[in-house]
Formats: structure tokens, sequence, C-alpha cells
């Protein structure tokens, strides 16, 4: 249960609801292993995104097996495809704009927190992320583990995103998602209608099981739809 801070305490309230959100392809335009896969992979390379979509190896083992495949590159490289990603430019505005209203923004991905921490970092925006950590060593590449000893580790994912929804449903009035791809949908289930926000590979898996959803293409509308213009 949310309390009012006592007066003369600079103690932040609780919040009373929650937008858990995705990063790439959400907060941001694209997705920064697609990026990865596009310039800096070299032709011919082990298609470890189609051996994902094909049910061969796990999301998490695909994302990890691309950015390992970055071991001759430069780290500047990298940061040169972050930079492009394109986060939201109302980023900033729009997480202070929820946090008015009690509403706390939740990061959840399935990529790495070594280009989360650096696009967020970078526009000022302090969260509470749940991502994959990872360093870059130079001559192996981008580094992604599981975040081993997190409440929110999965196998296939690396971080459980339903897991934290759930976790905050349990300690919310309410809580809205918002995703774009398959690794969204659990998550994306567990949230009513008018607060399941969707867009592209989401959109299309929740349209295919008959879950409505609202649409969105930039981060920023979410905001708009869940606080008003
Ligand atoms: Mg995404």
């Amino acid at each position: 249960m949310a309390t009012d801070p006592s007066p003369g305490t600079d103690q932040a309230p609780e919040p009373r609801a929650a937008l858990v959100t995705d990063f790439d392809g959400t907060m941001t335009r694209r997705d920064f292993y697609s990026l990865v896969a596009e310039r800096l992979l070299p032709p011919g390379a082990t298609d470890h995104w189609g051996d994902y979509r094909a049910g061969r190896t796990t999301h998490f083992e695909a994302l990890q097996r691309i950015f390992a495949a970055l071991g001759d590159r430069e780290e500047a490289e990298l940061l040169a495809l972050v930079d492009e990603m394109g986060l939201d430019e109302s980023l900033a505005s729009g997480v202070e704009r929820l946090a008015a209203h009690g509403i706390e923004t939740v990061v959840v991905s399935a990529g790495c927190s070594w280009y989360i921490d650096r696009l967020l970092g970078g526009a000022g925006v302090d969260l509470e992320v749940y991502a994959n950590p990872g360093r870059f060593v130079p001559g192996q590449g981008l580094l992604m583990q599981r975040p081993e000893g997190s409440r929110f580790v999965s196998h296939d994912l690396g971080v459980d995103k339903a897991a934290v929804v759930r976790d905050r449903l349990a300690r919310r009035e309410w809580v809205a998602f918002a995703g774009d791809g398959w690794p969204d949908l659990d998550a994306a289930r567990l949230v009513p209608a008018e607060r399941r926000f969707a867009r592209a590979d989401l959109a299309a898996a929740a349209a295919a099981e008959g879950l409505e959803f609202r649409p969105f293409e930039r981060w920023s509308q979410i905001v708009d739809a869940v606080v008003g213009p």
C-alpha cells in the first residue's frame, strides 16, 4: 500500500501505477541487433536471428552470438550504431509527465544494458532497467550475459519481462505494458486491453490470438494515451 511521505522528508512517494516498457523498437525506432546485423556483420555471417525464429536457439543465445561476432570491430563502431537507434526525442519529458501522475517507468529488455544505459544516460533519464548485462572487449565483441541472481531471470530472454509485470501488478493500482516484439507477448497478455500498447511484431502476434491492444508509433504517444496530451 502506497503511503504519503511525512512532511519535511525528501523521500519520493511510492508510485501508484507503472508503465512497464520494452526498449529496442519501443523507446527507439530501431533495434540494436538489427543495425548490427545490417551494418557490421559480414555477408554470409551465420544467421543467428534466423536460428531463433526457426526455434533452433533461444532469443538470448541469438543476440549473444550476434554481439559476440563483433570481435574484429572497434567499440566506436558499435557506439555509432547506438546513436542511430533513434531514441524518442520526448523521452525525458514523457518520463517526467508520467512521474508527475504517480506513474513509474520500468524498462524491460531482452537486449543489453551496454547500449540501453548509454542512451538513457545521454537523455538524462534515470530509470529502473531490467536488461542483460554486457561489456565490450576488444577482440571478443560485445559480451552479453543473463542477469544471474536477478529475481527476473529467464533462460529464453535473459530477462523475464512477464515476471516484472507480475511484480508490479502485485504492488501497483494498475500496470500498462508497451512493446514491439514477440518476446513481449507473455508480458502483454497480463495487462488489460486499454493498457496494452503494441506495434510491429507484438501487434501482429496479439492480433493473431485475438488480443486487443492500442497501437502506437512513438513511445511518447503512449504517455499521451496514459496521462492525456
Ligand atoms: Mg523491442
